[in-house]
């Protein structure tokens, strides 16, 4: 491992100015959402990965009704280091109790958030998952009340985040151009999934930095396989479990291959891979440094899309449902 030490690169996110590490620390995990985490582990995991050169960190008041905000404070205030030395990003939206967009439940969320992770500010403050809201109002009441926080200092930076990936063309063609700062989308940069390739180029036409979470599909590629809520088909997580047991047989872990196949495109400013033990943190920092060095191991990648290729972007059902 010591070869990884210091070494992962920064990538700007589109015209905030912010440099993300290539690799984000999504901690979903530490609200319990993939199995228990001990206070004392998301500490460490969270040390270890800024020592490792990670400074962005995702969370959200969702993911464990609060507990990952929470756990993810505790974490970075142990690390004891100067508030600039950290990007911090929370969501708003999306509770435990439901989704609420609106102007009041945001402004009042923002407060509850920074309570929570013992900050006075947040890099960056996304509407989350905001195909389950009313995209007019995201865009008429939500976006704006959103720009009052940032005027007021408690955010600097504004996103939205979702599955469908026209969600966000739905939203960024209809707001005052530089209102939505970045965007985050999940599943849609993986080994089984590239649909956001297609958007790249329109993303960067509008200035707007691009996040890429869940390069592990939530689990389906790893070893130990998806936690039993996975809403992938049947089909494909039979494909995946059967591309993880062919990477093993040939000595290479799938969890690694598909961090360094997100990795690989720069347009992405960061892989937000939700990581919960100091193991799992040392091991994606090092499939990033060696991709660096060496590149992507082209010969298992191939074998692993031709398993995959019958489910290629196959996707799943997110949001209000039209009839
Ligand atoms: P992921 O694809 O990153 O997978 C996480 C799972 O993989 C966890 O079970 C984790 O313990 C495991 N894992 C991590 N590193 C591993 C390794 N080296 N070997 C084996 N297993 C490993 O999915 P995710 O956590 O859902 O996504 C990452 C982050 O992105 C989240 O924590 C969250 O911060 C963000 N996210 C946001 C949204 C949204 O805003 N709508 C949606 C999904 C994810």
């Amino acid at each position: 491992m010591a070869k990884s030490e210091g070494k992962l690169r920064l990538r700007e996110l589109g015209n905030t100015g912010l440099k993300l590490s290539c690799v984000g620390f999504g901690a979903s995990p530490l609200g319990n959402v993939f199995g228990h985490v001990s206070e004392q582990d998301a500490i460490a995991s969270v040390r270890r990965a800024f020592q490792l050169g990670i400074n962005f960190f995702d969370t959200s008041p969702y993911y464990g009704g609060t507990l990952s905000e929470t756990m993810l404070g505790k974490a970075l205030e142990a690390l004891g280091v100067e508030r600039n030395e950290f990007i911090v990003s929370t969501k708003c939206g999306r509770y435990a109790d439901g989704f609420d967009f609106s102007a009041e439940r945001v402004t009042k969320s923002i407060d509850e958030s920074l309570a929570r992770l013992r900050l006075d500010y947040v890099d960056i403050l996304q509407c989350h998952d905001i195909e389950f809201g009313n995209l007019d109002q995201i865009i008429s009441e939500t976006i704006p009340a959103l720009q009052k926080l940032k005027e007021v200092g408690k955010i600097r930076h504004i996103g939205i985040t979702g599955l469908p990936l026209e969600v966000f063309t739905y939203v960024l063609d209809r707001v005052p151009p530089g209102s939505v700062d970045v965007i985050l989308s999940y599943c849609h940069y993986s080994i089984n999934d590239t649909t956001l390739e297609d958007l790249l180029p329109y993303l960067k036409s509008k200035g707007v930095g691009v996040i890429s979470a869940s390069p592990l599909a939530m689990g389906l590629l790893t070893e130990n396989g998806p936690p039993e809520w996975h809403p992938a088909s049947p089909e494909l997580k039979s494909a995946c479990k059967d591309a993880a047991a062919h990477c093993k047989e040939k000595g290479k872990n799938i969890s690694k291959l598909a961090m360094q196949y997100s990795l690989s495109n720069r347009e992405i400013s960061s892989v937000l891979v939700g990581m919960n033990s100091v193991r799992q943190v040392e091991e994606n920092v090092a499939a990033a440094v060696e991709l660096a060095i060496f590149g992507n191991d082209v010969g298992i990648l191939r074998d692993v899309e031709a398993i995959l290729e019958p489910v290629k972007n196959q996707t799943w059902p997110s949001g209000i449902q039209k009839s």
